[in-house]
Protein backbone atom coordinates (compact mmCIF):
# COMPACT_ATOMS: atom_id res chain seq x y z
CA UNK A 1 0.00 0.00 0.00
CA UNK A 2 1.13 3.24 -0.95
CA UNK A 3 0.97 5.43 2.19
CA UNK A 4 2.78 8.24 0.97
CA UNK A 5 -0.04 9.08 -1.22
CA UNK A 6 -1.88 10.37 1.08
CA UNK A 7 -2.62 13.91 1.49
CA UNK A 8 -5.34 14.80 4.35
CA UNK A 9 -9.00 14.49 5.45
CA UNK A 10 -10.99 17.12 4.24
CA UNK A 11 -15.03 18.17 5.67
CA UNK A 12 -18.16 19.11 3.73
CA UNK A 13 -21.67 19.69 4.46
CA UNK A 14 -22.62 16.05 4.20
CA UNK A 15 -19.03 14.42 4.55
CA UNK A 16 -19.07 13.23 7.37
CA UNK A 17 -22.61 12.03 8.27
CA UNK A 18 -24.08 9.26 10.56
CA UNK A 19 -27.48 8.51 9.81
CA UNK A 20 -29.37 5.22 10.41
CA UNK A 21 -30.02 1.87 9.36
CA UNK A 22 -33.46 1.18 8.44
CA UNK A 23 -35.49 -2.09 7.95
CA UNK A 24 -37.37 -2.95 5.15
CA UNK A 25 -34.12 -3.16 2.23
CA UNK A 26 -32.40 -5.87 1.39
CA UNK A 27 -28.70 -5.55 0.51
CA UNK A 28 -26.13 -3.02 2.01
CA UNK A 29 -23.83 -1.54 -0.18
CA UNK A 30 -20.71 0.37 0.17
CA UNK A 31 -20.02 3.16 -2.99
CA UNK A 32 -16.85 4.77 -3.67
CA UNK A 33 -16.88 7.80 -4.98
CA UNK A 34 -13.82 10.19 -6.42
CA UNK A 35 -13.08 13.03 -8.42
CA UNK A 36 -10.51 15.80 -9.74
CA UNK A 37 -12.00 18.77 -11.67
CA UNK A 38 -13.30 21.64 -10.15
CA UNK A 39 -15.11 22.01 -6.60
CA UNK A 40 -15.24 17.90 -5.82
CA UNK A 41 -16.38 18.50 -1.88
CA UNK A 42 -19.52 20.50 -3.84
CA UNK A 43 -20.45 17.77 -5.92
CA UNK A 44 -20.34 15.41 -3.12
CA UNK A 45 -22.73 17.43 -1.28
CA UNK A 46 -25.05 17.54 -4.64
CA UNK A 47 -24.59 13.43 -4.89
CA UNK A 48 -25.84 13.13 -1.32
CA UNK A 49 -28.85 15.22 -1.66
CA UNK A 50 -29.61 12.76 -4.94
CA UNK A 51 -29.30 9.29 -2.95
CA UNK A 52 -30.76 10.62 0.40
CA UNK A 53 -33.84 12.10 -2.09
CA UNK A 54 -33.97 8.75 -4.05
CA UNK A 55 -36.68 6.31 -2.37
CA UNK A 56 -34.68 3.34 -3.55
CA UNK A 57 -31.88 4.18 -1.78
CA UNK A 58 -31.81 4.58 2.20
CA UNK A 59 -28.54 6.56 2.91
CA UNK A 60 -26.66 5.05 6.34
CA UNK A 61 -23.59 6.89 6.69
CA UNK A 62 -20.93 8.99 4.73
CA UNK A 63 -17.02 9.02 5.13
CA UNK A 64 -14.49 11.78 6.05
CA UNK A 65 -13.25 13.31 2.43
CA UNK A 66 -9.55 12.12 2.02
CA UNK A 67 -7.50 14.00 -0.85
CA UNK A 68 -4.46 11.61 -2.55
CA UNK A 69 -2.30 12.00 -5.22
CA UNK A 70 -4.04 10.62 -8.42
CA UNK A 71 -2.24 7.16 -9.88
CA UNK A 72 -2.04 5.77 -12.85
CA UNK A 73 -1.60 8.80 -15.02
CA UNK A 74 0.42 10.94 -12.45
CA UNK A 75 0.32 14.59 -14.05
CA UNK A 76 -3.14 16.09 -12.55
CA UNK A 77 -4.91 17.22 -9.53
CA UNK A 78 -5.47 15.63 -6.68
CA UNK A 79 -8.57 13.17 -6.49
CA UNK A 80 -11.18 13.24 -3.79
CA UNK A 81 -12.50 10.30 -2.41
CA UNK A 82 -15.12 9.17 0.17
CA UNK A 83 -17.24 6.12 0.48
CA UNK A 84 -21.08 6.01 1.35
CA UNK A 85 -22.82 3.28 2.70
CA UNK A 86 -26.31 2.56 1.79
CA UNK A 87 -29.30 0.05 1.53
CA UNK A 88 -31.28 -0.49 -1.17
CA UNK A 89 -33.32 -3.11 -2.43
CA UNK A 90 -32.77 -2.74 -5.88
CA UNK A 91 -30.19 -5.85 -8.08
CA UNK A 92 -26.76 -4.83 -8.56
CA UNK A 93 -27.26 -4.52 -12.34
CA UNK A 94 -29.96 -2.09 -11.44
CA UNK A 95 -27.81 -0.02 -8.89
CA UNK A 96 -24.99 0.03 -11.28
CA UNK A 97 -27.98 1.74 -13.91
CA UNK A 98 -28.35 4.49 -11.09
CA UNK A 99 -24.67 4.85 -10.86
CA UNK A 100 -23.81 5.64 -13.92
CA UNK A 101 -26.34 7.61 -14.49
CA UNK A 102 -25.52 9.97 -11.47
CA UNK A 103 -22.37 9.90 -13.43
CA UNK A 104 -23.71 11.18 -16.39
CA UNK A 105 -25.76 13.87 -14.61
CA UNK A 106 -22.46 15.00 -13.18
CA UNK A 107 -20.98 15.48 -17.14
CA UNK A 108 -18.53 12.84 -16.30
CA UNK A 109 -16.49 12.68 -19.94
CA UNK A 110 -14.54 8.90 -20.40
CA UNK A 111 -11.43 10.59 -21.96
CA UNK A 112 -8.73 7.86 -21.47
CA UNK A 113 -7.87 4.98 -18.54
CA UNK A 114 -7.15 7.12 -15.21
CA UNK A 115 -8.28 10.29 -16.87
CA UNK A 116 -9.21 13.08 -14.55
CA UNK A 117 -13.06 13.33 -14.21
CA UNK A 118 -15.77 15.01 -12.65
CA UNK A 119 -17.15 12.21 -10.72
CA UNK A 120 -16.93 8.40 -10.68
CA UNK A 121 -19.31 6.04 -8.61
CA UNK A 122 -17.94 2.79 -7.68
CA UNK A 123 -20.04 -0.14 -6.51
CA UNK A 124 -17.43 -1.58 -3.76
CA UNK A 125 -19.29 -4.06 -1.87
CA UNK A 126 -22.67 -5.42 -2.82
CA UNK A 127 -24.03 -7.75 0.78
CA UNK A 128 -21.45 -9.93 0.31
CA UNK A 129 -21.56 -11.04 -3.69
CA UNK A 130 -18.83 -11.76 -5.63
CA UNK A 131 -19.39 -11.82 -9.24
CA UNK A 132 -17.81 -10.79 -12.71
CA UNK A 133 -19.34 -10.37 -15.85
CA UNK A 134 -18.81 -7.52 -18.38
CA UNK A 135 -20.53 -5.27 -17.00
CA UNK A 136 -20.58 -5.86 -13.21
CA UNK A 137 -17.27 -6.84 -11.23
CA UNK A 138 -18.01 -7.29 -7.01
CA UNK A 139 -16.31 -6.25 -4.83
CA UNK A 140 -14.99 -3.78 -7.22
CA UNK A 141 -11.38 -4.25 -8.40
CA UNK A 142 -9.90 -1.39 -6.58
CA UNK A 143 -11.96 -2.22 -3.51
CA UNK A 144 -9.36 -4.50 -1.24
CA UNK A 145 -6.30 -2.50 -1.99
CA UNK A 146 -7.22 0.92 -2.99
CA UNK A 147 -5.84 3.79 0.05
CA UNK A 148 -8.83 5.74 -1.11
CA UNK A 149 -11.20 3.37 -0.47
CA UNK A 150 -9.38 2.02 2.67
CA UNK A 151 -8.90 5.00 5.03
CA UNK A 152 -11.87 6.94 4.45
CA UNK A 153 -13.92 3.53 5.52
CA UNK A 154 -11.16 2.97 8.10
CA UNK A 155 -12.66 6.41 9.95
CA UNK A 156 -16.36 5.47 9.74
CA UNK A 157 -18.70 4.96 12.56
CA UNK A 158 -20.84 1.69 11.17
CA UNK A 159 -18.72 0.69 8.04
CA UNK A 160 -17.72 -2.62 8.64
CA UNK A 161 -17.69 -2.49 12.33
CA UNK A 162 -21.50 -3.96 11.80
CA UNK A 163 -20.59 -6.29 9.78
CA UNK A 164 -23.94 -5.76 7.35
CA UNK A 165 -21.85 -6.84 4.00
CA UNK A 166 -21.96 -10.28 4.81
CA UNK A 167 -25.40 -10.81 4.55
P1 LIG B 1 -12.67 2.76 -12.39
O1 LIG B 1 -13.89 2.91 -11.54
O2 LIG B 1 -11.93 1.49 -12.15
O3 LIG B 1 -11.79 3.97 -12.32
P2 LIG B 1 -14.35 3.29 -14.63
O4 LIG B 1 -15.22 4.04 -13.67
O5 LIG B 1 -13.89 4.02 -15.83
O6 LIG B 1 -13.13 2.67 -13.89
O7 LIG B 1 -15.09 1.98 -15.09
C1 LIG B 1 -16.43 2.02 -15.26
C2 LIG B 1 -16.99 0.74 -15.81
O8 LIG B 1 -16.70 -0.33 -14.93
C3 LIG B 1 -18.49 0.84 -15.88
O9 LIG B 1 -18.88 1.00 -17.20
C4 LIG B 1 -19.01 -0.44 -15.28
O10 LIG B 1 -19.75 -1.18 -16.21
C5 LIG B 1 -17.79 -1.21 -14.90
N1 LIG B 1 -17.88 -1.79 -13.56
C6 LIG B 1 -17.60 -3.08 -13.27
N2 LIG B 1 -17.77 -3.34 -11.98
C7 LIG B 1 -18.17 -2.17 -11.40
C8 LIG B 1 -18.51 -1.82 -10.07
N3 LIG B 1 -18.45 -2.72 -9.08
N4 LIG B 1 -18.88 -0.54 -9.84
C9 LIG B 1 -18.93 0.37 -10.85
N5 LIG B 1 -18.62 0.10 -12.13
C10 LIG B 1 -18.25 -1.17 -12.40
MG1 LIG C 1 -15.79 3.68 -11.76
Amino acid sequence: MRLNGMRRFVRSVFFPKVLNFKSGFKYSVLLGIGGNIGDSKRRFDRLFRLLQDDKRINLVESSQILVNEAFGFREQADFYNAVILIQTSLSARALLKVTLNLERRFRRVRSFKNAPRTLDVDILYFSGRNRNDSRLTLPHKGAEERLSVILPLGVMKMGFKRSRFGN
